[in-house]
């Protein structure tokens, strides 16, 4: 049976960019739909833009500690629209650099919505339709906004890189990742900042005392934190001001409300289950070990599947898709010790079992830690201690999880996480000699 296409891909984010890719390059007849923009949440309005905000409010301790170490720092202002508008450009420019590489390869690009009419059938927006041998869904996930009256008054991650201007006072719903990293960004730029966390902890999954040393920084700073918190209604005044109300009875005021609850997989209305294919009860693709769905022509990769919602987890669903059902070199993606960030200030991040996931599993565990203050924070000023925390398996020695907060801690992670996932033992950092003067040393002198 002839199909238009051998590969139809639903989402131009990373796990669809690079499963198009990659197949074309094994000689697949590839076809790529995006709504939007071809980079997906990652580059367009995730990981790429929060990090170059991430950088741009560091200049403000960078700029205060300065001082301290001679420089004579006139004073300084911050202009929200020239970091928004350099941002927004080098997004633009990347959303270029995808779309070249995809056309290099040969994938044709549709910018239209696209839905499912069968296990081979496609239909766009504008009423073209084509069939293809295998339909591949990376929709991503979309942000979710909890059911409350004046929700409509609140924003998402989706428009905060393009807010007009700096609010004074920023309320942010959640207390995951996007809550915690835009806390951070916001009150660098000077922005009054209040956390409203429906639970009494934040980041949920990260090891316990990395966390609370982060709450105990960001309370510190200034960053207001309100628990076991529920928004009741918001409410926008005629002067524009929004005022919160909370179940508890309490109004917060503010200029901004940013929902930072969750994303859920992006699937409604794309005919999914017309087609036979499988959701879970959040809406998730649901897909076996090769990222296929329970219809065998169609796969899922990504956040769709709402497996571990990251960029390079995507990125490898894809490769491991395409390797597998176009390059004959068949093999599965290992979601074991996936490393993980969170670049709020200071940043967070961790890899392997926390310390109370290793005691529930492996009973007796042994902890080492260094609790320490940066030899920059000292000389500034900077009363802000890291943090480095090694769990081990008592019997065996071997690391089962390794998180730290403090300056660049997401990049020494990273090195870091290649010894633990190598199943490597805390004797072997022991044995490897310190890298003198740098944070990263309390590593291998861990007590
Ligand atoms: P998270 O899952 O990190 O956090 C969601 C927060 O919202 C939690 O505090 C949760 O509380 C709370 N919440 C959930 N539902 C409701 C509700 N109905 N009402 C009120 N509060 C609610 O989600 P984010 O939106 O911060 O980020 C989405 C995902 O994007 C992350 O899970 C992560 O996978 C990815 N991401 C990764 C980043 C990175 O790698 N650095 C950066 C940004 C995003 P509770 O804990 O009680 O469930």
């Amino acid at each position: 049976m002839g199909f238009d296409y051998d590969l139809f891909v639903i989402g131009g984010g990373s796990g669809g960019v690079r499963a198009a890719r990659v197949s074309a390059a094994h000689g697949a007849k590839v076809a790529l739909a995006e709504e939007h923009k071809v980079g997906g949440t990652c580059v367009i309005r995730g990981c790429v833009p929060k990090k170059l905000l991430v950088y741009g409010a560091h200049f403000a301790e960078d700029l205060a500690d300065a001082r301290r170490f001679g420089w004579a720092v006139p004073e300084t202002r911050f202009e929200w629209p020239v970091l928004r508008d350099n941002v927004l450009a080098e997004v633009e420019r990347l959303n270029r650099a995808y779309t070249d590489t995809l056309n290099n390869h040969g994938v044709e690009i549709m910018l239209d919505r696209a839905v499912v009419t069968g296990p081979h059938g496609v239909r766009l927006a504008d009423g073209r339709e084509f069939t293809a041998r295998y339909i591949l869904i990376a929709t991503g996930a979309w942000p979710m906004v909890p059911d409350v009256p004046g929700a409509e008054h609140g924003i998402t991650s989706n428009d905060v890189f393009h807010l007009e201007a700096l609010p004074a006072r920023v309320v942010i719903a959640g207390g995951g990742y996007i809550a915690n990293e835009f806390a951070g960004i916001f009150h660098e730029f000077g922005a009054q900042v209040t956390i409203v966390n429906r639970g009494e902890t934040i980041l949920r999954g990260y090891d316990e005392t990395i966390r609370d040393r982060l709450l105990q920084i960001s309370m510190t700073k200034g960053i207001d934190f309100r628990f076991n918190c529920r928004f009741e209604r918001i409410e926008r005044a005629a002067d524009g001001v929004l005022r919160v109300e909370t179940a508890g009875g309490d109004t917060i005021e503010t200029d901004l409300l940013l929902f930072a609850t969750g994303r859920v997989p992006h699937t409604s209305g794309l005919g999914l289950e017309e087609a036979g294919v499988a959701l879970d009860p959040a809406g998730a693709v649901v897909v076996d070990a090769d990222s296929k769905s329970s219809v065998d022509s169609i796969y899922a990769v990504g956040d769709v599947t709402n497996r571990v919602q990251l960029t390079p987890v995507a990125i490898r669903e894809g490769q491991a898709f395409a390797d597998t059902v176009f390059g004959n070199r068949p093999w599965q993606v290992d979601y074991h010790c996936i490393p993980s960030a969170v670049f709020s200030h200071p940043p967070l991040a961790g890899v392997g079992l926390t310390e109370g996931q290793a005691r529930n599993r492996y009973g007796s565990v042994r902890v080492y830690a260094s609790d320490f203050r940066p030899m920059k924070n000292v000389l500034a000023g900077r009363n802000e201690r890291a943090l480095y925390k090694m769990v081990c398996d008592s019997e065996t020695d071997r690391i089962l999880g390794l998180h730290m907060i403090g300056p660049d801690a997401p990049e020494i992670l990273q090195a870091a996480a290649v010894a633990v996932k190598a199943g490597l033992t805390k004797k072997a950092f022991d044995e490897t000699v310190a890298l003198h003067p740098t944070m990263s040393e309390e590593l291998v002198l861990l007590r």
